[in-house]
């Protein structure tokens, strides 16, 4: 059997894949990637934050995603009843960008991956990874094509971007289970004929449905709306029936998307991810880094994913080209208290999303307009600017500032 030889092999063309290869690329080392499907195909997360524009102009893959006339999102609205709480990322603490999009992420990520391609990274499609043996840092790949065919691929380093795939954490049993509850969802995308006129689809919108109950509306330039609930399996179990029959009992009993929604036609059936958060044992070895939700996924209420997801993949890729050149990587204090640093920031937002205390802040009339600019670029995703206290002490923030507005 033939082995071919690379330096970097990437799992998975997904943004954190795409991104990781691009560096790789830059870098002038021989780097493929291996998809599992055919693109596009879909997967979840649809809402972006700002900071992944940076990481999409550093791969030099932005301007061919402004080709594509996406939604633009700039900010978010959090609604609960008659309540309402909006953030703009041009009021910013931290100096990012302004913008991003809402996108339907089969177009999306086949967008990038082939802007990729473009630049010289090749990408073998239906072609998936079934073992992977090291030796050291080297390492001998499975994998099989749509016709069932084997082939191995010996790489001096591997990158795991696969997603919910999870390829290396399997392999090498990695996984570990999330300290957050397991909560489900239910999603899909809507013809959005009753879309509301004005800015509002410029902005994700979350509805606090009930206590730990919430909604997500993310509207696309194409006309189609993303909608999904979340939150804690028993709720969402009372309702029975087919998973449309499930979803539109769940609209009928939220007054804030009752009518928009109770009609609408859908684009495909529900999908029902039970326990979607999940953690790991580690983030690197010798011969592999672990990059976006290979690693730890929490919660999708802040619409974080994606931007770990290119957050990741491009220090993954950058590091992994200064260690085959050579150079000293320490990948502890370079990599994994980098990434943690984000996850354990969002970790405190989320938990404070679910015990009540953000619902507290976000529904306030007395949070003050600086401290309102720190809380909007983490929800930007600007989780690495320590100038931030809402970043650098965010537990203590958001525990001070709740008290605070109880007093
Ligand atoms: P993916 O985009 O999943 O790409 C991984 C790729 O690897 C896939 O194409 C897959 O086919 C491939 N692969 C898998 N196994 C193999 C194999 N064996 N061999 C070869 N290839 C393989 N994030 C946001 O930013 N915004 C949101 O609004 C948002 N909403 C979400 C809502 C829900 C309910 C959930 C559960 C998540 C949400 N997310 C959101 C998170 C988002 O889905 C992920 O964080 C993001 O897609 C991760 O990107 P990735 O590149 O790591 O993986």
């Amino acid at each position: 059997m033939n082995i071919e030889k690379v330096d970097v092999l990437v799992i998975g063309a997904g943004p954190s894949g795409t991104m990781a290869a691009s560096m790789v690329n830059k870098n002038g080392l021989k780097v493929k990637i291996v998809e599992k499907t055919k693109f596009p195909r879909f997967v979840i997360g649809e809402s972006l934050l700002t900071r992944c524009m940076d990481h999409f102009e550093e791969a030099g893959v932005l301007d061919a995603i402004k080709e594509q006339d996406y939604q633009v999102k700039n900010g978010a609205i959090f609604l609960k009843g008659d309540e309402r709480c909006e953030f703009d990322f041009s009021d910013q603490y931290t100096d990012g960008w302004k913008w991003t999009w809402q996108v339907p992420r089969d177009e999306f990520d086949k967008v990038i991956a082939d802007k990729v391609e473009s630049m010289g990274v090749e990408i073998n499609y239906e072609t998936t990874v079934t073992d992977i043996q090291f030796n050291g840092s080297d390492s001998i790949t499975t994998v099989v094509d749509k016709e069932g065919n084997e082939s191995k691929i010996e790489a001096r380093f591997i990158i795991d971007a696969s997603g919910y795939g999870r390829v290396i954490p399997k392999l090498l049993n990695l996984n570990a289970p999330s300290t957050l509850p397991v909560r489900d969802t239910l999603f899909t995308q809507f013809k959005d004929v009753n879309r509301p006129e004005g800015n509002d689809s410029n902005r994700i919108v979350i509805v606090a449905h009930k206590p730990d109950i919430w909604l997500w509306i993310i509207p696309f330039s194409n006309g189609n709306t993303s909608f999904g609930f979340v939150g804690n399996p028993e709720y969402l179990l009372q309702y029975c029936g087919t998973p449309e029959e499930k979803l539109r009992a769940l609209i009928a009993a939220e007054p804030l998307v009752r009518e928009r929604f109770k009609n609408s036609e859908m684009i495909f059936d529900p999908i029902h991810i039970s326990g979607y958060s999940i953690s790991i044992k580690k983030l690197y070895d010798e011969g592999y880094v672990l990059t976006g939700n290979s690693t730890e996924f929490l919660d999708p209420v802040f619409s974080a994913g994606v931007t770990f997801a290119t957050e990741s993949g491009i220090a993954a890729g950058k590091l992994a080209s200064r260690k085959l050149k050579g150079e000293n990587v320490d990948w502890d204090n370079e990599y994994v208290s980098h990434i943690l640093h984000g996850v354990e920031t969002f970790r405190t937002y989320i938990e404070g999303w679910y015990d009540g205390t953000l619902h507290k802040i976000f529904f306030s009339e007395h949070v003050d307009k600086k401290v309102k600019e720190q809380i909007c670029s983490v929800l930007a995703g600007y989780v690495w600017d320590m100038s931030n206290p809402f970043v650098a002490r965010h537990k203590q923030s958001v525990r001070n500032l709740a008290s605070l507005i109880s007093k």
